[in-house]
C-alpha cells in the first residue's frame, strides 16, 4: 500500500543533457511536514532534480509522484495549482514593483496576477483580494519585512530579495515548497531567520525540500538530509548519520 506520509517522490529519475547524465537514476521520498535537505558538491545534479520535481524540466526517464499521483507529465504551472511550488529568482520587471505588489501578484487567479492589476495600486484591488492582502501582511510580519512593504523590490538587499522570492511562493499556499539554495549570498543572521521560519512552517504542516551548500545550515534546520554526488543519491539520513558516511564526506571534500 502507498505510504500516505510520503508527499513527494522521485522514482528512478534520469535527466540527460546531450551525452551527460546530470541525474543518473535517483529515487527519493519526501515525507509530509519535514524540512528535508538536499546536499552535494557542485554539479551533483541537485538543481536538475529539483527542477524535475517542480516540472520546470522534463525527465529523460522515471517518474515524479506527488500526493500519491503520477505528475511526471504535468507542466510546472499545473503542479503549482496542486500545491507543489518552487521559488523563482525575481524577474527584472518585478524589481520595479513594491514588495506588497510582488506578493499580491503571486496569488493565482487574482487580478493581481497580472502586472497591470498589481500596478493599479491598493485603491483598485478588488474586495476579494482582502484575503490576499491579509496573507501578505502576515508573511511580511513573519519574515520581518513589514517596514519594506512599500519599498521597490529592486531597492532591497540581495538577502531581502531572496525573502521576497520565498514569500511569493508562500502566497500561493503551497503544500510542498521547493527551494534551490535560498540562503546563498544571504547574511548569516538573515539565513538563520529564514531557517527558523521554515522550521515553523514545517511544524504547521508545510513540507519543504531545500538545496543548500552550507552544512551548518543543514545541521541546524534539516532532517532528513539527502546527499547526492555525480547524479546519484549516496545516502539519506540525519546530518549526524551522513557525517559518518565516508563516501558522503569524500564527495564533499573532493567536490
Ligand atoms: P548542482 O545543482 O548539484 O550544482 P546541476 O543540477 O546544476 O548541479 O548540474 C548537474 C550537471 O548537469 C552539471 O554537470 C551541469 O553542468 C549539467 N547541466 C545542468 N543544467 C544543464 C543544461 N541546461 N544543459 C547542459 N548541462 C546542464
Ligand atoms: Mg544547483
Amino acid at each position: 500500500p502507498p505510504d500516505r506520509d510520503v508527499v513527494l517522490a522521485a522514482v528512478d529519475v534520469v535527466r540527460e543533457f546531450g551525452g551527460l547524465r546530470a541525474v543518473a537514476g535517483v529515487s527519493l521520498t519526501v515525507r509530509r511536514g519535514t524540512l528535508t535537505g538536499l546536499i552535494g558538491p557542485n554539479g551533483a545534479g541537485k538543481s536538475t532534480l529539483l527542477a524535475m520535481l517542480a516540472g520546470t524540466l522534463t525527465v529523460t526517464a522515471g517518474q515524479i509522484r506527488y500526493q500519491g499521483h503520477d505528475v511526471t507529465g504535468l507542466p510546472a504551472y499545473r503542479r503549482a495549482r496542486l500545491g507543489l511550488i518552487r521559488t523563482f529568482q525575481l524577474a527584472s520587471e518585478f524589481k520595479k514593483l513594491t514588495v506588497m505588489e510582488n506578493l499580491l501578484s503571486a496569488v493565482p487567479g487574482h487580478r493581481g496576477d497580472s502586472l497591470r492589476g498589481a500596478l493599479a495600486g491598493p485603491r483598485h484591488w478588488r474586495g476579494d483580494e482582502d484575503a490576499a492582502i491579509a496573507r501578505a501582511v502576515a508573511l511580511l510580519e513573519r519574515f520581518g519585512l513589514e517596514a519594506h512593504a512599500n519599498s521597490y523590490a529592486g531597492d532591497l538587499s540581495g538577502g531581502q530579495r531572496r525573502l521576497v522570492e520565498i514569500m511569493r511562493a508562500l502566497m500561493a499556499e503551497p503544500q510542498v515548497l521547493l527551494l534551490d539554495e535560498p540562503m546563498a549570498g544571504v547574511h548569516p543572521n538573515l539565513a538563520r531567520v529564514i531557517g527558523g521560519e521554515l522550521v515553523a512552517l514545517a511544524a504547521g504542516g508545510l513540507t519543504v525540500l531545500m538545496v543548500e551548500h552550507e552544512l551548518a545550515i543543514m545541521d541546524e534546520f534539516c532532517d532528513p538530509v539527502v546527499a547526492m554526488a555525480e547524479g546519484i543519491v549516496l545516502a539519506q539520513g540525519t546530518m549526524a548519520e551522513l557525517r559518518r558516511r565516508s563516501d558522503v564526506v569524500e564527495a564533499y571534500l573532493v567536490g
